[in-house]
């Protein structure tokens, strides 16, 4: 109508339009559009007591970006947004369905592995690391490599709480840094 659209909803759909949005912004990362951390937690609670009811096995990859802040440092704090957003663009459609991908902090991302031992979630990192590694991340029309360090844990009787297997993970991450980066620990 003049130079306005409008659109027709009936009011049913209004409503369900608006809580999948707000539901949406709660547990989606706005800047690289993978799940946030809150979610993370909330999925990591879920299904570690749904594998320590059913004995089920849970893998955990946390995975941090290799000399970040040299590349903030190098490039800007807004390029090293945008490298963000393409290295998750990058490994979500490499993914499993039911795999949990969140980023978890600023550099730092996590992904839940339900119903895979330990060295099919070693195989899953690996993987993610390859793809980062071989994933042509580009600032401007400047290629800027990037590569991550991974570590892995699966869900095991010493973890008392969803926290403990996260810490685990985050353990091997350390290690993988302290082994020289870009590469699997766990
Ligand atoms: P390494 O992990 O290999 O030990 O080195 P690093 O330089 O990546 O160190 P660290 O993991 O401690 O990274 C923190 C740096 O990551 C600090 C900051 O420059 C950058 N960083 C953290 N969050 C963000 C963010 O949301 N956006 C941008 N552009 N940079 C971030
Ligand atoms: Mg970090
Ligand atoms: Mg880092």
């Amino acid at each position: 109508v003049g130079r306005s659209i409008l659109k027709f909803m009936t009011g049913e759909n209004i409503e369900v339009h608006y809580h999948e949005e707000t539901y949406r912004l709660m547990t989606v990362d706005g800047l690289t559009q993978v799940f946030n951390r809150r979610y993370f937690n909330e999925a990591l609670e879920r299904e570690f007591n749904r594998s320590k009811r059913y004995d089920r096995l849970l893998c955990l990859i946390a995975f941090d970006i290799d000399h970040f802040k040299l590349v903030n440092d190098t490039h800007g704090h807004l390029a090293g947004d945008n490298l963000l957003r393409q290295l998750a663009a990058a490994v979500k459609p490499r993914l499993r369905r039911e795999d949990i991908f969140a980023r978890t902090g600023g550099e730092e991302f996590g992904i839940l592995v339900p119903e895979i031992p330990l060295d099919g979630a070693r195989t899953t990192a690996e993987k993610v690391r390859r793809i980062v590694e071989a994933t042509p991340l580009k600032v401007d029309q400047t290629m800027v490599p990037v590569t991550i360090s991974l570590g892995c844990a699966m869900l095991g009787a010493e973890d008392a709480t969803p926290d403990d297997l996260y810490k685990r993970a985050d353990e091997r991450l350390y290690e993988a840094k302290q082994g020289g980066r870009n590469r699997v620990s766990g």
